[in-house]
């Protein structure tokens, strides 16, 4: 006997052992084919076994016997094998009794032919015994119901491994792996299969693909055991559901109450035997009138109130559900209670806006504050601190830019006898109404302060000692004609009035304004009513 046919005889055998192994474990579980790939692995095992008993007899007659009960297998294997992988995938939509019978009974018929060959030879067309590498081998000329069996087990596992195929890529994550093992185990055996159809009598006429068996059975067993397990997630999926705080209902395709949870059942206020079996738009009246496109086709995420919890605020999910067709068969819809995060979010907001508005308050407060820090708070004129930050500035720029500041200092001419004959009152009106003049008075670019108490200053700066005159004579004029009104009372004053220029009458702050200041009392000691500048006193000493 030659090597190559020894060994092949001995892979043949340990195949045949291997999957009546496997056969005999897959026995014990309940993955969803699993009867089904116990006959298949049993037809497997048939098959290698038969195959090595065949090869294994001398005689004509023996070596036809064991032929003979190897085509059973082949009949059946490749409908066990379609059959398991459609319920294992979950497919046996089109898997009817009557398809089943039909095609079993195809399988008897094909084996009946192979039995009485001799009398038709429609399955063989001959078969004789030759001698190959000095060992007898069946030679075999297939006939025409060979090939239609070839035909139609070919399709059958056409049509498993394309599902398998198929579904290995639909399937969720937790099942593809299991579904790539197991096109890996039919693979081979197929392949080598139809490689033996092609290269019909080759090798000795050796059928190689009963030796691969054995991977598959173990193969296919790894799986199912595997699937066994995963069975439990469900399980484990209802009670995460149970469990859960968030409400779960399930509604089929005609939005009818598939199923609840217990938080659910909280949340309709309902039993659950009153809710099961009802249609969602009889439960949830006229929420969902209000709320129809919840129940399109899309993943849908929402917040609601249920009118039997109208101060909860829920949020809303909803996922359609669909079947193997992607036609939606259903509803999911998880409703969480989020009220808390709602208030607590309002909260923030609330705290948020309160914040802001304080900001700006505060903004404001201190922006008058800053204006009151400057302001005369009786006339609304600039103060004497603000005129000595500012003014020693304005010096600064000016000497940078060689160009003149002016001042006109006003005092008012025997303003106690104001307050002493009308009160201190009157006294204050007073200087508020020559405040406002003096602000009408003070161009872009100038400043008017109040000095001291009725003493008040305009700073002009870049403008020549000529234009002032100009300016303090037009303010002379609204003096005179400034009435002020107290009660019965008609107050007018007169107006004593000194002008200095930076930097000709003095280049610091001190020193100007007290030339501007001498040139005031020079015109209050002229006897008042006055304008005077400080040229003139310089004139007068020289
Ligand atoms: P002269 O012509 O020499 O300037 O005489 P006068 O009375 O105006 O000058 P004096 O400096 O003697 O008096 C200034 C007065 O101004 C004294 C004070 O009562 C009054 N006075 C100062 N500040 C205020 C104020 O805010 N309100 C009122 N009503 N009077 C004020
Ligand atoms: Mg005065
Ligand atoms: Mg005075």
């Amino acid at each position: 006997m030659p090597t190559y046919f020894s060994i092949y005889i001995v892979l043949l055998v340990i195949s045949a052992i291997i999957t009546i192994f496997a056969a005999l474990i897959a026995r014990k579980r309940t993955a969803p084919g699993s009867s089904t790939l116990r006959a298949l692995l049993v037809a497997l095992s048939l098959w290698s076994a038969s195959t090595a008993a065949q090869y294994l007899q001398d005689s004509f007659a023996a070596k036809l016997f064991w032929l003979n009960v190897m085509v059973i297998a082949v009949a059946v294997a490749p409908i066990l094998f379609m059959t398991f992988i459609l319920k294992f995938t979950g497919n046996p939509v089109w898997l009817t009794r009557r398809t089943m019978i039909a095609l079993y009974l195809i399988s008897i018929v094909i084996v009946l032919f192979q039995w009485t060959n001799p009398y038709h030879y429609l399955s063989l067309s001959s078969a004789q015994l030759v001698q190959k590498d000095g060992f007898s081998v069946l030679e075999l000329q297939r006939g025409p119901i060979y090939f239609l069996n070839v035909a139609i087990a070919y399709s059958m596992v056409a049509i498993g491994i394309l599902t398998l195929a198929r579904e290995t890529l639909r399937a969720s994550y937790l099942y593809r792996n299991q579904y790539r093992l197991l096109l890996l185990g039919c693979i081979v055996p197929v392949a080598l299969s139809v490689y033996r159809q092609i290269e019909y009598n080759a090798f000795g006429n050796l059928d190689v693909s009963p030796i691969s068996f054995g991977i598959t059975g173990i193969i296919f067993v790894f799986v199912t055991l595997r699937t066994h397990f995963m069975k439990l997630i469900p399980v484990a999926h209802t009670r995460l559901i149970e469990n859960m705080g968030d409400g779960v209902l399930v509604l089929d395709p005609q939005n009818r109450i598939a199923d609840l949870n217990p938080a659910m059942e909280e949340l309709l206020a309902e039993r659950p035997q009153e809710l099961l079996g009802k249609c969602a738009f009889e439960v949830f009246g006229g929420w969902v009138e209000k709320t129809s496109p919840i129940f399109g086709d899309f993943d849908l995420k929402t917040e609601v109130r249920l009118p039997s919890v109208p101060s909860r605020i829920l949020d809303l999910r909803m996922t359609p559900l669909y079947d193997k067709r992607d036609m939606v068969n259903g509803r999911l819809l998880v409703f969480r209670d989020i009220t808390e995060r709602k208030e607590v979010e309002k909260r923030l907001r609330d705290a948020n806006f309160r914040m802001k508005s304080q900001l700006i308050e505060i903004g404001i407060l201190q922006s008058q504050l800053r204006e009151q820090a400057v302001r005369d708070p009786l006339t609304g004129l600039f103060n004497r601190r603000y005129l000595e930050e500012t003014l020693d500035r304005e010096l600064a720029r000016a000497a940078r830019e060689s160009y003149p500041v002016s001042v006109i200092m006003i005092d008012i001419d025997h303003f106690k006898q104001v307050n002493d004959t009308y009160g201190h009152e009157a006294g204050d009106v007073m200087l508020k109404a020559l405040g406002d003049v003096l602000m009408k008075h003070s161009r872009r670019g100038d400043f008017a302060c109040r000095y001291g108490g009725e003493e008040f200053l305009i700073v002009m700066p870049n403008i020549t000692p000529g234009i002032v005159q100009g300016r303090a004579a037009t303010l002379r004029q609204s003096l005179k004609a400034l009435t002020v009104q107290y009660g019965n009372h008609i107050l007018t004053a007169t107006y004593s009035m000194g002008i200095a220029s930076y930097p000709a009458h003095g280049d610091t702050r001190d020193s100007f304004l007290r030339a501007a200041d001498q040139a005031m009392y020079a015109a209050k000691n002229a006897g008042r009513d006055d304008i005077r500048s400080y040229d003139e006193i310089e004139a007068m000493v020289k």
